[in-house]
């Protein structure tokens, strides 16, 4: 990473001393989407990852979904959001992913400063998930993941990774963190 644009605290490479972020797994190259491919975030991985202390998850692979897995989608009901298969739809992974998703949210996540989330994920998208109807209409929201997150963690930060479009968001993203970082140590 170059030079931070603004920077009004010290940046270290040591792991132990950054702020921790977690990140969606396939954004930093781990082979777990539904189809055994990754996402691979070049900015996120030059400008963000030698300054915080990411920490991936898959919430999927943390379901047991496994790798690679038939693709689901959400489909809003009258007992609420549920993630069904795409192409099968007899598979209703809801039960498995949100139960995932809160022993996430309310452990491995509860020291994060932020997190960085892959858009239109319907675990990971955060208000950008296509969500239909059972008329078909597609409205947006978030993903069962990110919704876990947001109701047990309402201060953490969560950005998508298409905020990452230039350098200078990804350094007024690593600085929001440390100044968060400092701001919680102050505490
Ligand atoms: S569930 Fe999230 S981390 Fe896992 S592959 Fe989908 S977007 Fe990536």
């Amino acid at each position: 990473m170059s030079a931070p644009l603004y920077s009004t605290h010290l940046y270290t490479r040591i792991q132990e001393q950054q702020p921790r972020v977690g990140i969606s797994a396939c954004l930093i190259g781990e082979n777990v989407r539904y189809d055994g491919a990754n996402k691979h975030h070049a900015l996120i991985q030059q400008e963000i990852a030698p300054w915080l202390h990411l920490e991936s998850i898959c919430p999927e692979v943390e379901a047991g979904l496994g790798i690679p897995r038939p693709p689901v989608q959400l489909i809003k009901k009258p007992e609420g959001i549920c993630a069904l298969g795409v192409e099968d739809k007899t598979l209703n992974v809801t039960k498995a992913l949100t139960n995932a998703s809160k022993r996430l949210a309310s452990s491995r996540c509860n020291n994060f400063c932020a997190y960085i989330v892959k858009a239109r994920s319907p675990s990971c998208g955060s208000g950008s998930t296509p969500i239909y109807d059972i008329t078909g209409k597609q409205l947006v929201g978030d993903g069962l993941f990110v919704a876990a997150l947001k109701k047990a963690l309402p201060h953490l930060i969560i950005v998508e990774e298409s905020h990452f479009s230039d350098i200078q968001a990804c350094s007024n993203f690593v600085e929001k963190c440390y100044r968060l970082h400092k701001k919680i140590g102050e505490n």
